[in-house]
Order: C-alpha cells, then structure tokens, then sequence
C-alpha cells in the first residue's frame, strides 16, 4: 500500500522503508506536495506525531503516519524527553545534541559525587536510558496509535558510523557497543522505531 510517511529525515526513511517491508510505498511529504517543515509543537510525543500526521491529512486527504521519539536520561529525570531533536539547539544537529546530553550528564555525575563526599546518601547515578517512539496512523480518517520503546544505557563518549541521530551514544541492552555500531537489521529487530512500526503494520494487514 502507498503511504506517507511524515519525515524529511532520511535515516528514517530507510528504517522504516526496511522495517515495513515490501508490502508498503512510503512516500515523503515533499513527493506528497508539502514541502514546508511541518509544525511540531506538541507537549507530549503522543501530541506532536499526531499534529504531524494531522497535518498531512489535512492538506491531502491522504493515508499517512508520522512518528515521534524521545530520549529519556535517569540521571536527567527524563530529559530531553519531548525536547530530544532541538536538545543542543534550534538547529537540531545530532553533535550538538549529543555534546549538551554528555556534558549534561556529566554534571549530574559530579554533582552526585560531591553530594556523596559530604554524606549525603545520594544513590549511584546510572546511565540508564530509553528510546520512546509513538506513530500516530491516520487511515480512511481514522486514527490510531502505536508505541514502542528501546531501553539502554548512554556510553561516555561516541563510537560508530551507523544509524543516525544520539545513536553513536545509545548502548542497546544486549550489546556492549553502541546503535551506531551494529547493523540496520540489529537494530531494527529491536528499536522503539522498530516495534512501534511492526505494530502498525501487523494492524494494517489485519483490516
Ligand atoms: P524526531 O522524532 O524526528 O523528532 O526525533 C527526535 C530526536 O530523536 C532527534 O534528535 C532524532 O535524531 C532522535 N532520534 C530519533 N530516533 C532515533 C534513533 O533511532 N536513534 C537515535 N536518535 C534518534
């Protein structure tokens, strides 16, 4: 079936071209005739991949879905959560990104150590992680949801070429090297991308 999909970036394309499969034609917005950076205001994941998705409906009338992650840190309470893509500016580069999370990160380390040194009783900080993706489909007009999560933990410094965005940092649990490092196929079988993705498709071939 003929999609689109709401995403300019191409790492994300090809996931989920792969993770789909051969039964779906994704379409990008720009093919779809926006070409304009679609609005992304939300408050919530859940929020914004469905404005995205909304919005393509509403200027074409087409099926579509769009997705939306987040990273959330331990040590960060849960940062950046929904504020992942511009963590380290409006420009949304991924080594920006990773700089402000590492020295984020950092500082709390140090700041738990310290705490520690004085006694207070402040826990271990870890460097646990997760990845939390929501899709919003919208099909004949109706919509529906689908999440997926990938837990891990976040390295000291960047290692590998592969995948995209705050990969180079994320440890997937059950390897010891990070997402940027393994294959597409590896990391697709265990994405929150991934899940979220096969939900929906599992969905679409039920109707
Ligand atoms: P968005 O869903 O495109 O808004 O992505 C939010 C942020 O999460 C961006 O900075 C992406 O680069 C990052 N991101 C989304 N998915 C992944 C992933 O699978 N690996 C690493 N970073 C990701």
């Amino acid at each position: 079936m003929k999609i689109v999909f709401a995403t300019g970036n191409p790492g994300k394309l090809r996931e989920a071209s792969e993770i789909l499969g051969e039964g779906f034609e994704l379409v990008t917005p720009a093919e779809a005739g926006i070409p304009e950076d679609i609005p992304e205001t939300g408050e919530t994941l859940r929020a914004n991949s469905l404005q995205k998705a909304q919005y393509i409906y509403e200027k074409t009338g087409l099926d579509c879905f769009a997705d939306d992650t987040g990273l959330e840190v331990e040590i960060l309470a849960g940062a950046p959560g929904v504020h992942t893509a511009r963590y380290g500016g409006p420009q949304k580069n991924p080594a920006d990104n990773i700089a402000r999370l590492l020295r984020e990160m950092a500082c709390r380390e140090r700041e738990a150590s310290v705490a520690r040194e004085y006694g207070f009783n402040t826990p271990h900080a870890t460097r646990r992680a997760r990845f939390r993706t929501s899709v919003t489909l919208i099909i004949g007009g109706e919509k529906h949801f689908f999440d997926g999560i990938m837990e891990g933990k976040i390295a000291y410094t960047k290692a590998g070429k592969g995948g995209f965005g705050y990969d180079p940092v994320f440890i997937p649990d059950g390897y010891d090297v990070t997402a940027a490092e393994i294959t597409e196929e590896q990391k697709n079988a265990i994405s929150h991308r991934g899940k979220a993705l096969r939900a929906m498709a599992d969905y679409l071939k039920s109707r």
